[in-house]
């Protein structure tokens, strides 16, 4: 905590599908990122962050209530959204006296999953921002204010003739990225004409936090959480990015094809991948201005001096590794390795860098105890400030995955249902040993992700002896996530068709 009696503000912002390297000093990424690159030194950063699962859902449930996915069991093999009974961040802070909001570009973080609980206000995106991209929307598509409940057009796409047609066009869509690049840019021409900046997932998602960050009284503390989308697939290119015929060849016949990759009918060559990476380092890139703009609405309200500023990411992509493409799946380190910067009040501790593993369960405990919450009975979380101190953690990070050991086959996506993430794997990390261990095969691997970050040689054999107290909470935390909740009540249908509208998010 700073030094003033006032609270902090506090403002998490994530970057939906950005991997901790992309983000790393010296990343190429990064030296495209001129806002980012100066922040940075005013952050504490935590290299060795670890997201507890490799997708938004899970992964956002264990930020918001600093419990592992198997605890809070909103994944694909438990409820699917957050049990509304489990005590989260947003109403620990709103009883603290702050003003909670939150402004997400993806719609899973929306009152569809429960996970938007507790903010008194939340605005989220639409799915189709995800392919109809443009700079102009300023206003949230859709928002929720307790208590007035849902909005009229969800219970309308929770309908089923909603469903069927949103399920169609998502497919085409899916084929079709180039078309639906060139439907984006005509349609930006057309919104604005005099507009050539480039094009955004849910571009109201700055001017609504500006907007309503100007509006909280300026004796109440914020607490506001940002999703910003622009890295997830599928990729467009910005317009003025691509240069001349061949660039834009190599574009337009790039292959972005998630459903063929899951049904094994399409497995990606070194040149789709090198060009699917090139396309998503522009799309990390491009997300360093709403950065800076977030911070400027801070600025300019006043505020920015006494707030606690979290940048991290839900889970990372992957181009290729281990097989693996995008997102989901399984616990490799493209998958399980994310950002962590925190730019504590007054910029404290700037430059410094922990190498401690930490995650994102560390959240909870850390905000609340910033936000002079009481102590509480404390999850598997710890205060990052604890690790900035040097002191040891009392248990290792763990991570899970709902993978497949199946290929999906030709079955439509709609069809793929919980039950087909019957694969799961855990993984935790100690010292410089990552575990991974796979519930089917029961098979354990070790890799010293320190010397080996690509996880290529498995050094379990010689390190059997020595890690022992590592097998079991993997063990343990495979047989909890691989318990099956009961039968699909409408709104995990609903959930589902979202989910396998994408594979999976
Ligand atoms: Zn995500």
């Amino acid at each position: 905590m700073s030094g003033t009696s006032h609270p902090p503000n506090i403002v998490v912002v994530v970057l939906d599908c950005v991997r901790a390297d992309a983000l790393a000093l010296g990343s190429r990424t990064l030296s495209g990122m001129p806002f980012l690159r100066r922040f940075r030194s005013q952050c504490v950063a935590f290299e060795r962050a670890v997201a507890p699962a490799p997708w938004t859902l899970p992964s956002h449930a264990s930020l918001f209530t600093g419990a592992y996915p198997w605890e809070h069991r909103a994944h694909a093999r438990g409820g699917n959204w957050l049990d509304s009974r489990t005590p989260r961040l947003a109403g620990k802070m709103r009883a603290l006296g702050y003003q909670t909001l939150s402004f997400s570009a993806n719609d899973l973080v929306s009152p569809i999953t429960n996970l938007v609980d507790g903010f008194q206000s939340a605005y989220w995106g639409g799915w189709w921002e995800l392919l109809l991209r443009t700079g102009r929307r300023s206003r949230a598509p859709k928002r929720y204010r307790q208590p007035e409940g849902l909005e009229p057009l969800l219970r309308l796409r929770r309908s089923e003739g909603a469903r069927k047609v949103l399920k169609g066009f998502s497919k085409a869509a899916w084929a079709n990225t180039a078309y639906l690049d060139l439907g984006s840019r005509i349609a930006q021409r057309v919104l604005a004409p005099q507009s050539h900046g480039p094009c955004h997932v849910a571009p109201w998602v700055v001017p609504e936090f500006s907007r309503a960050v100007a509006r909280v009284p300026a004796s109440k503390p914020l607490f506001g959480f940002v999703n910003l989308l622009d890295a997830h697939e599928p990729y467009y290119p910005n317009p003025g990015a691509l240069h001349g015929l061949t660039e834009w060849g190599w574009y337009l016949t790039s292959r972005q094809d998630k459903q063929g990759w899951l049904s094994l009918e399409y497995v990606p060559n070194e040149k789709d991948l090198v060009r699917l990476r090139a396309l998503y380092e522009q799309a990390v890139r491009s997300m360093d201005f709403s950065l800076g703009s977030i911070v400027h609405a801070l600025q300019k309200s006043g505020r920015w001096e006494n707030t606690l500023f979290v940048l991290t990411a839900d889970h990372g992509q992957a181009f290729g590794e281990h097989g693996l493409l995008y997102h989901g799946l399984h616990v490799a380190e493209p998958l399980l390795r994310v950002p962590l910067l925190v730019r504590f009040p007054g910029s404290e501790g700037h430059g410094e860098r922990v190498p401690q593993w930490s995650s994102l369960v560390d959240l909870e405990p850390t905000l609340l105890e910033a936000a002079g919450g009481p102590e509480m009975a404390r999850g598997p979380g710890v205060p990052l400030s604890e690790l900035r101190r040097g002191r040891a953690r009392p248990r290792q990070v763990l991570a899970a995955s709902e993978g497949s050991t199946r290929a999906f086959g030709n079955a439509p996506m709609a069809a793929v249902s919980r039950e087909r993430f019957d694969r799961v794997r855990t993984a935790a990390y100690y010292g410089p040993i990552k575990l991974q261990f796979d519930a089917v095969s029961e098979k354990i691997q070790a890799f010293d992700v320190l010397q080996d970050p690509g996880e290529t040689r498995d050094i379990w054999g010689m390190q059997r002896g020595r890690v022992l107290d590592l097998e079991d909470p993997l063990r343990r935390a495979a047989a909890m996530m691989s318990v099956r909740e009961g039968s699909l009540d409408s709104r995990a249908r609903s959930v589902e068709e979202r989910l396998t509208r994408w594979g999976y998010d």
